[in-house]
């Protein structure tokens, strides 16, 4: 164990964040469409529209509500496969592998072995449900919330000043990493087509999903339905 000083000293330094206050979710780019109709720009909802029209003989045409409701319809989903979004998602080690299972996204995920690992999130607990496995339930007392919350206060500060000190020693950052807990802070690039968002979104926004990984869709379905509001208004996302 380090001297008492200089544990302090890290402990001074630890980072232990609470996830709602600190979750984040960032745009970061839509594909922008470099062809022109009627002299304007196409949308990235245009674009779509515009490839679906392929065999069409009206392929310059600029509506397109009703050809992506008739899409989505039909589930002709190849044609949301035409333009892409990306974003930035900061969360756990808890989150980020259920995110990386949607494998038709492309992703970058912080290096633990090339970067220091810096923050630790501390989330609300909730009690597991007894008849759903993948359900929990926010109905526990203030006093079990307490001792949780100090029971991840305490393993964080611990993790965060062993590990520091592994890296001292010159143990390298992939090995001194074991000594972290799922709770350790990690930031994502997650790019997929609108098809992929639309089906992720659907997955992840519902109650089924992990309540944190639930709050991430949830802000990301937000952004798409401000990039796409004529498909979000199609799949009667409100
Ligand atoms: C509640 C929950 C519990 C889970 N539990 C486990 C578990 O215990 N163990 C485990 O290993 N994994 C588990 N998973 C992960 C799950 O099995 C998938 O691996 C994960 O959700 C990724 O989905 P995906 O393979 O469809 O990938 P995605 O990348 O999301 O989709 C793959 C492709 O399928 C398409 N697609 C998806 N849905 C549709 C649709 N409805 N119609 C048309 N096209 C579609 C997408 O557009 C994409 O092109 C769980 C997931 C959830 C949501």
């Amino acid at each position: 164990m380090e001297q008492p000083e200089k544990m302090f000293r890290y402990i001074q330094k630890t980072k232990i964040k609470n996830h709602i206050r600190d979750m984040q979710v960032r745009l970061i780019s839509v594909t922008a469409p470099l062809i022109q109709v009627d002299n304007q720009q196409l949308s990235p909802e245009g674009l779509i529209a515009y490839c679906a029209r392929v065999s069409s003989p009206r392929q310059e045409t600029l509506d397109y509500e009703k050809l992506l409701s008739y899409c989505i319809a039909h589930r002709h989903w190849s044609v949301f496969e035409m333009v892409d979004m990306s974003v930035e998602i900061v969360t756990s080690r808890a989150i980020s592998p259920q995110i990386l299972r949607h494998k038709s996204f492309q992703f970058q995920e912080f290096s633990q072995r090339y970067a220091e690992a810096q923050e630790i999130e501390r989330y609300q607990p909730r009690r597991q449900d007894s008849k759903n496995r993948q359900n929990s339930l926010d109905d526990l007392d203030d006093a079990t919330k307490q001792w949780f919350d100090k029971a991840q206060e305490r393993i964080g500060s611990i993790a965060l000043e062993q590990y520091k000190s592994a890296l001292e020693k010159g143990i390298a950052k992939e090995c001194a990493r074991v000594l972290l807990p799922l709770g350790t802070q990690t930031k994502l690039y997650m790019k997929g087509s609108v098809r992929s968002w639309i089906h992720y979104l659907e997955v992840r926004t519902d109650k089924s999903t992990q309540q944190e990984h639930q709050e991430i869709a949830i802000a990301i379905k937000k952004i798409f339905m401000e990039q796409f509001p004529v498909t979000a208004a199609a799949l009667g996302w409100r």
